[in-house]
């Protein structure tokens, strides 16, 4: 893939970095006459009394319907920020809840993450100004709960507190022009012009990046790619393992490439996902409805090694057992996922995801690491010799271990000097107005990644 061309609109890199996005489209701050450094000197603007009631248009999933309506937007909290959005990917795990059609008193605009430009901030926001490009992420990063100050903002509590069933922490953000309140999926959304988040989600970037790439940085491509250094550390040269070449496992296939694995297996029953992954970066695609129980068993005999030499560092020396235990992948990632949607591709083995999850531990090798990135609903049960025993290490798979902050402005460097390909994980792009019909394909699976852009 080529480097990311710089500076297109002939911006230097310094001034975008010194004034945000404003120096790229001419927008707010700029055009109002205030240079960059004036605008670094003062408080962000407070236009909160402008932006209230302008109207906009958004995805909305109301009683049995998801349409495309009239919003007027609701007055904003004082740490939030006003964003037009300029592209947004739908999520699989919205799909369900989106395309349903049992009847939901909530009015929501659904998704969880988002890309656009600031138009106004609240009054105690600081972390973003009036101008700036944002990735809205899925995991916010407050840097100040208990849990970012462990080091673990992947699990940022302004996100998980958010999200404990009977806490309103968001309030509705517009409503429809009958009055009825809508919300935004998460405190996020995304589906519509305009989002209202909380600065804890809001990650500016200083580049020129399309949106339609930076966009795939607040969830699915980051968190696969995530799932590859941020929590896990994919070793040069070792054996990686990935369930599922969806736009989440693409990503970590994409980190086995630019880590330099030795092995990238991507495991997918769909065919044209199997030939995706190897464009993508992995060196071997296994289907698991042809390998069907054998399937773990062929990971172990790909990750043995040239040798079973036992003073040569081979693998396999010793009894059976032990050979069997020690042969494996040094890293699995379970990118699969529960099915919650009939696809129109090939369906997955196991619709549950359950005996995945199990696959995914069972191709690790004694010491090896395997991370659960996939949504599973029911279950799922480990023999607990092997889990005291064989030294695998668990990790949880919440965004991949993505620390917001830190990672995504990582990831932009990545995408521009051609590391990480973003461009070519955009097989569909749709308007707002058939944004419902993006949503359909995501969970039709027969697109790796569908970007509405908005005008
Ligand atoms: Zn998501
Ligand atoms: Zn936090």
């Amino acid at each position: 893939m080529a480097p990311h061309p710089r500076n297109r609109r002939g911006v230097s890199r310094r001034q975008v970095l010194k004034s945000g996005a404003a120096a790229l489209s001419g927008s707010a701050a700029l055009l109002a006459g205030a240079t960059p450094d004036a605008q670094n000197a003062r408080a962000p603007a407070v236009l909160t009394g402008a932006q209230t009631g302008r109207t906009f248009r958004g995805l909305v999933r109301h009683d049995t319907t998801l349409d495309v309506q009239e919003l007027r937007l609701l007055p904003i909290d004082p740490r939030q920020v006003v964003i037009r959005s300029q592209a947004v990917a739908p999520c699989y795990t919205i799909v369900r809840g989106a395309l349903g059609t049992s009847p939901i008193r909530r009015a929501e605009v659904p998704n969880h993450c988002g890309f656009g430009v600031v138009e106004a901030a609240g009054p105690m926001v600081k972390r973003v100004q009036v101008g700036d490009r944002i990735v809205v992420a899925g995991t916010s990063q407050c840097g100040q709960c208990y849990q970012c100050l462990q080091g673990r903002p992947d699990y940022c509590q302004f996100t998980f507190f958010s999200n404990a069933p009977g806490v309103e922490a968001f309030p509705p953000f517009a409503e429809l022009r009958d009055g009825t309140r809508v919300y935004a999926q998460a405190g996020i959304g995304g589906l519509s012009e305009i989002m209202t988040v909380f600065e804890e989600y809001c990650v500016p970037i200083f580049s020129d990046v399309p949106a339609a790439e930076l966009t795939l940085l607040g969830d699915q491509l980051a968190s696969g790619f995530a799932a590859g250094h941020a929590e896990m550390h994919f070793q040069p040269g070792s054996d990686v393992v990935i369930f599922g070449a969806g736009p989440v496992g693409l990503g970590a296939i994409q980190a086995g490439r630019v880590t330099g694995a030795g092995q990238v297996i991507a495991i997918d029953p769909i065919k044209y996902r199997r030939e995706f992954a190897l464009k993508m970066g992995a060196t071997l695609v296994l289907d698991p409805v042809a390998e069907g129980d054998g399937l773990v068993e062929r990971v172990r005999e790909l990750c043995r090694g040239p040798s079973d030499r036992r003073f040569a560092g081979g693998v396999s020396w010793g009894r059976a057992g032990n050979a069997v235990m020690a042969r494996g992948a040094d890293f699995v990632v379970e990118a699969a996922g529960l099915q919650a949607f009939p696809p129109k591709t090939e369906a997955q083995p196991d619709p549950t995801n359950v005996k995945t999850v199990q696959q995914a531990w069972d191709c690790a090798r004694m010491g090896g690491h395997v991370m659960l990135m996939g949504l599973t609903l029911q279950p799922v049960s480990f023999p607990g010799a092997s889990l005291a025993l064989l030294g695998r290490t668990i990790h949880p798979g919440q965004q991949g271990g993505l620390h917001a902050m830190r990672d995504i402005p990582r990831y932009v460097k990545l995408i521009e000097k051609g590391a990480l390909d973003a461009k070519s994980m955009i097989t569909k792009r749709y308007t707002l107005a058939d944004s419902r019909q993006a949503v359909q394909d995501t969970a039709d699976r027969t697109i790796i990644t569908g970007v509405i852009e908005f005008a």
